[in-house]
């Protein structure tokens, strides 16, 4: 199907910047275009009829760190790197909150908590010997007591088979699905153009614009481009070290009585649980099949749904008769570094990928920083 005169007259005409993808980075950074200068031309393209990455498919996580993950990061890139993560993921969540309200996200401050297994002795034990200077290290970011042994929340929720519970007081979980819809909203509020179904195959520069290519043939044109398609950026540029990582998920039906409520990781995030009033969303187990869910195919397997059942059964419903009425999965953009790549890449093309687990967190801030670079160069 061509393009009409008219389609290319108006929708696409005078395009100053075009964003590729809407998930919470692309509404973000098309929303801080337009605040910081209304007569901007945007247009975000989306593949799919929704966005159909990770934005809407997470689990509401309002997280910054658990204890594991903390001491890994240190572990792994000091502890100045490692601080300076937690600090733009405490920003980010403020700003988020802010930019949304915490009543139109369902954002609920109900802790998140770290639980561990026997088998997971010697990583708790690590854990507590390193709380006093951890909540040391982020009592300037973060507050007062960040973390705490909390083992009694262990009964109080009901869970079984782990021995040891560490609380981190300051997370909370909102609903990822109205923080997209109100993003999406106020991109709509502000004269943004949101064009979904369109999947971009080619990109091509120019000396002052960009030209992309779309599958169904049509090519639009824009003056900068800001690439914000997390986990499936390889495909449009392969030297960009970002890599897709799935993700599954499955929730319950609701269960009367359930006394779950928070979020909980386990096994270094690699696996986490939350209430969702009163059913339970479950999703992981990624480090089991770490090859075949290196994939950008958003489909569901066998091995990792059998394990999440099983897992859901033996700790968190084993008391109930449970019945599993969704399942789904998503595609995490990560990397050998947690940072996220943002960067003018080329005179007229910028990027804004690689969220990693954190991308509620992060997710405003990554987009407006990409939007700026992106406007000092127009
Ligand atoms: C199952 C799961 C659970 C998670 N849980 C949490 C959590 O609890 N807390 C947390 O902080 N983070 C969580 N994350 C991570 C978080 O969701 C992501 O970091 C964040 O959503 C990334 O946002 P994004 O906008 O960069 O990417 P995405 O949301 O993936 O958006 C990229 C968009 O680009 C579009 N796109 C890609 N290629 C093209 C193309 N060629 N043409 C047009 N459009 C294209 C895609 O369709 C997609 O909509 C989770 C992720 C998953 C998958």
């Amino acid at each position: 199907m061509q393009l009409s005169f008219w389609e290319k007259d108006t929708f696409f005409n005078n395009t100053d910047a075009i964003i590729i993808g809407s998930g919470i980075v692309g509404l973000n950074a098309a929303i801080h275009l337009k605040e910081q200068n209304p007569g901007l031309k945007i247009i975000v393209v989306e593949r799919g009829s929704l966005p159909c990455g990770a934005s809407t498919k997470n689990a509401g996580f309002a997280c910054f760190g658990s204890m594991t993950e903390l001491l890994d990061d240190c572990e792994q890139n000091g502890a100045e790197a490692m601080l300076s993560l937690v600090e733009k993921r405490w920003r980010g969540l403020l700003a988020l909150r802010e930019k949304l309200g915490d009543s139109t996200i369902d954002y609920q401050a109900l802790g998140g908590q770290e639980v561990f297994t026997e088998a997971d002795k010697a990583t708790f034990e690590n854990s507590i010997n390193n709380i006093d200077k951890y909540n040391a290290l982020l009592k300037d970011i973060i507050g007062k007591q960040v973390f705490e042994i909390d083992d009694r929340s262990l009964k109080n929720n009901e869970l079984n088979g782990f021995e040891h519970l560490i609380r981190n007081n300051y997370e909370g979980q909102l609903h990822s699905g109205k923080m997209m819809e109100k993003l999406f909203r106020l991109a709509q509020s502000l004269d943004i153009t949101v064009l979904n179904g369109l999947e971009i195959i080619r990109i091509e520069e120019g000396s002052n614009h960009v030209k992309i290519s779309t599958q169904n043939a049509w090519t639009l044109k824009a003056k900068k481009l800001l690439v914000c398609t997390n986990g499936f950026t390889p495909s449009l540029f392969p030297s960009i070290e970002v890599k897709p990582a799935r993700n599954q998920v499955l929730i319950t039906a609701p269960i009367p009585g359930l006394k779950l409520k928070g979020s909980f990781h386990y096994n270094k995030g690699y696996v986490y649980f939350r209430n969702i009033g009163d059913r339970v969303l479950l999703g992981g187990g990624r480090h089991l099949y770490m090859q075949e869910e290196s994939t950008d195919k958003m489909e569901l397997t066998d091995e990792i749904q059998n394990f999440l059942e099983d897992f859901l059964h033996k700790h968190i419903t084993y008391r109930h008769s449970a019945a599993i009425e969704m399942r789904w999965s998503g595609i995490l953009g990560i990397g050998e570094e947690k940072n996220p790549i943002i960067t003018q890449y080329s005179d007229n093309i910028f990027t804004a990928v690689r969220l990693g687990g954190m991308g509620v967190a992060i997710g405003i801030l990554v987009g407006k920083e990409g939007a700026d670079l992106l406007l000092k160069s127009l």
